[in-house]
């Protein structure tokens, strides 16, 4: 989803895209995990919900199904997985030499 996608949904004071601050994906200790069984369009096969995508303040996650995130660009912040409202979201640990 192109920031100017974004637009067209939300009004935010500040309107983050994809790799505004780098490829911040160095950066992070813990990577973002979706379990599919728990999120609402991937569970129901149809577009809904999509909270991830509106939090998340590097643009890295996709509108899509399945929702996919920009591993390159996500921080591992745990933005999403605070605001998921089904708990689909866990931060695991990222293994740097795997
Ligand atoms: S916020 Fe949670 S349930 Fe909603 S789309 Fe994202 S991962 Fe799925
Ligand atoms: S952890 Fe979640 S909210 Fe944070 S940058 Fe990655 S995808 Fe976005």
């Amino acid at each position: 989803m192109s920031g100017t996608e974004k637009d067209r949904f939300i009004h935010a004071h500040s309107k983050v895209c994809k790799g505004e601050a780098g490829k911040t994906g160095d950066w992070r200790s813990s990577r973002p995990q979706i379990d599919p069984s728990k999120c609402t369009p991937m569970k129901n096969q149809r577009p809904s919900c999509f909270i991830c995508w509106l939090y998340c303040p590097d643009g890295v996650v996709k509108r899509s199904i399945p929702v996919e995130i920009d591993l390159d660009y996500c921080k591992g912040c745990g933005i999403c997985a605070e605001e998921c409202p089904t708990k689909a979201i866990t931060m695991v640990e990222e293994k740097k030499d795997a």
